[in-house]
């Protein structure tokens, strides 16, 4: 089956509205969409991180699950084109933007998928939220790689290291040649670095590299984020400028360390040089990359 704008968009309200109040909430409000990129491999924005399905006659994959009152959306608009269980259900990380609406896709999938730090991450964040009855968590986890044949499509799970959190999988659908970075990318962001997960900007840096190498130049890439009214769909280029981004930083912070400035000076400075256009606060990042330079041992 192709997959088509007009497919996704033709929910009925009346099964959105049912299946919202399974889950306890009001009718659903936010503003979503579904756009098809390649061989049956599509995105579904709404709140939260971008999420990645292939749907096909022969094999559904849903990579993320926002929120759960927009995961109701797209689950809702799945079941209006197939009536076929999801072979797989990934999570590339444990954000709650991310995996808030496990909950709702879970009963829907034979398998849910993560690297193996992602559950116990997960457990912690839920426990610092007070969410843990609002979880569903992966019962596959893989070390290094992990992969799948659904219908004609081969899916490739792959771990970097540590990146954004120290649990990130980069999900390839090989003959779609679309990849989604989960939040391995955020496009002209200013991106969270979650040291208390275990993030890593070095190895962030080495992961964008290996990550253009591995795939082909036309591969497209899907951000988890990115700057309003910027595709969340990017290329190798975008990939690299981000790796740049992050060398670009390291260098500016590193210069203010070894001139003897406070953190909080260059946190204050507040740009990234070369960079100004990307959208959000650039504190955050800006004290990660201090806190990682600094960093003993
Ligand atoms: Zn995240």
């Amino acid at each position: 089956m192709q997959l088509t704008r007009r497919d996704l968009f033709a929910t009925s309200s009346i099964a959105l509205a049912s299946l919202s109040r399974a889950f306890g909430q009001t009718p659903p409000v936010p503003q979503t969409s579904f756009d098809p990129l390649r061989r049956n491999v599509g995105i579904f924005t709404g709140r939260g991180g971008t999420i990645g399905m292939l749907v096909a006659q022969d094999g559904i994959v849903v990579v993320d699950t926002q929120f759960a009152d927009t995961a109701a959306i797209a689950l809702g608009n799945l079941k209006q084109m197939t009536a076929r269980t999801i072979d797989v259900l990934i999570n590339t990380h444990h954000h709650g933007d991310h995996t808030s609406g496990n909950i709702v896709f879970r009963s829907a999938a034979a398998k849910h998928v993560a690297h193996r730090n992602v559950p116990a991450l997960q457990k912690a964040q839920a426990a610092a939220a007070k969410t843990e009855a609002q979880q569903a968590y992966a019962d596959t986890t893989f070390d290094t790689t992990w992969s799948a044949t659904v219908g004609t499509e081969t899916v490739n799970l792959k771990y970097y290291g540590p990146g954004h959190t120290s649990g990130d999988s980069v999900t390839t659908f090989q003959n779609a040649n679309v990849v989604h970075m989960g939040d391995l990318m955020f496009h002209q962001r200013h991106p969270r670095v979650d040291r208390g997960a275990g993030a890593s900007i070095r190895n962030w840096i080495v992961t964008l590299e290996s990550v253009t190498k591995e795939h082909p130049a036309d591969t497209i890439y899907i951000a988890g984020h990115a700057k309003e009214n910027l595709p969340v769909t990017v290329t190798r280029d975008d990939l690299l400028k981000f790796r740049d981004y992050f060398s670009g930083l390291l260098a500016f912070v590193q210069k203010g360390i070894s001139s003897g400035r406070p953190a909080a000076e260059i946190v204050k400075a507040g740009t990234v040089p070369g960079f100004a256009g990307y959208e959000g606060n650039s504190e955050g990042t800006i004290q990660a990359a201090y806190d990682e330079l600094t960093a003993k041992g």
